[in-house]
Formats: C-alpha cells, sequence, structure tokens
C-alpha cells in the first residue's frame, strides 16, 4: 500500500508521526513526509489510523 501526503494540505501538526511514526515523520520544512513506500503490510493498519487522524485529510493511499 501506498501512502501520499499533500504538502499544500498538510499543517505540520505531527498527529500521523504520533500514530505511525516509522511510516510518516516530521521533516525540516514543518510537513509530514512518507519514509516508507510501499508501507510494509505489518504497518498498514497504523498509517492507516494516522491517515484517518489527519485534521485536514492530508493523508491518502491507494
Ligand atoms: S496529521 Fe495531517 S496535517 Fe498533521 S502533520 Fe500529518 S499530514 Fe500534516
Amino acid at each position: 500500500m501506498k501512502f501520499k501526503v499533500d504538502e499544500d494540505l498538510c499543517i505540520g501538526c505531527g498527529v500521523c508521526e504520533s500514530e505511525a511514526d516509522e511510516v510518516f515523520e516530521m521533516q525540516d520544512d514543518a510537513k509530514a513526509h512518507v519514509i516508507k513506500d510501499p508501507v510494509p503490510a505489518d504497518m498498514e493498519d497504523d498509517a492507516i489510523s494516522a491517515e484517518e487522524a489527519c485534521p485536514v485529510d492530508a493523508i491518502t493511499h491507494e
């Protein structure tokens, strides 16, 4: 499963990193970045939790 962060929407709140720190990382631009591509099966549940928790719906997956 592949996840994406829309950097135009991301407000840099860090919630996704809290939910799935092996998949999402806050970087110097104060935006979240996907650091596992594709996301391994055993991390998908956490990544989906992060997607659902994002307050601005900046995270999507395919
Ligand atoms: S939860 Fe959403 S808005 Fe917050 S840092 Fe992650 S992608 Fe950005």
